[in-house]
């Protein structure tokens, strides 16, 4: 039982439809747009949880919908896409997106991004300012400036740390490549992208039990990475 509210924008009926009825049967309310500025009037008037956002609508690009809607609000956005570029989902993370789904896509596939976000959602809302972050087994103590694995300190050289603050910080949500060196270089060039896969493969050698199938850090080949939420 949840009682999160959906926005579906999506022009495409029959896909429309699916997730619509998916939504009903596993109990989200939703409403639906089919046209960016329907998206923009919606997202603004019943302020939804979630939006679900189709990227190619009939009279607007959806990454610049995601755009409209980020000027006054942080609703998690999952972009559901056709198309298959990278550069479109990279696009629209970078405008705000928080996940994105490839048409074609199963339900159960559907389901498990909600879900996530509804958990993001919920932890959101009892920890926003807390200095302390927690996430199985790992935590950080951000006033002391320390991430610990089951309690013991890891040693992490600045730029370690900079970047699992960063990924802590925005758990749950696919930060790209373009984000990511920006936010802990404050520029994006080629080389640092290479920089940023040396830095990531030795914190995950620190903090992960099994570097080879991380639980903690998820890659997403050609975009970027994701702190996922453990249990
Ligand atoms: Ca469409």
């Amino acid at each position: 039982m949840n009682n999160h509210s959906v926005l579906v924008v999506e022009d495409d009926a029959p896909v429309q439809n699916l997730i619509t009825t998916t939504l009903k049967a596993h109990e989200y309310r939703s409403m639906t747009a089919a046209t960016g500025e329907t998206a923009v009037m919606m997202a603004s008037s019943y302020s939804p949880d979630i939006i679900l956002m189709d990227l190619g609508l009939p009279d607007a690009d959806g990454v610049d919908v995601i755009k409209k809607i980020r000027t006054w609000s942080d609703v998690p956005i999952i972009v559901i896409s056709a198309r298959s570029d990278d550069r479109d989902k990279i696009t629209a993370l970078d405008a705000g997106a928080d996940d994105y789904l490839t048409k074609p896509f199963s339900v159960e596939e559907l389901l498990a991004r909600l879900r996530a976000t509804a958990r993001r959602l919920s932890a959101a809302a009892g920890s926003r300012s807390d200095s302390v972050f927690t996430n199985g087994k790992l935590t950080i103590d951000y006033a002391a400036g320390v991430a610990m694995i089951d309690g013991n300190e890891i040693k992490l050289t600045p730029i370690e740390y900079k970047l699992l603050c960063l990924l802590a910080q925005n758990v749950g949500k696919v930060l790209t490549h373009t984000y990511i060196t920006q936010k802990i270089w404050d520029a994006a060039w080629e080389s640092n992208v290479a920089s940023l896969r040396v830095f990531m493969a030795t914190l995950r050698k620190k903090i992960e039990s099994a570097p080879d199938s991380p639980q903690y850090i998820q890659t997403h080949i050609g975009i970027g990475y994701r702190m996922l939420r453990v249990e």
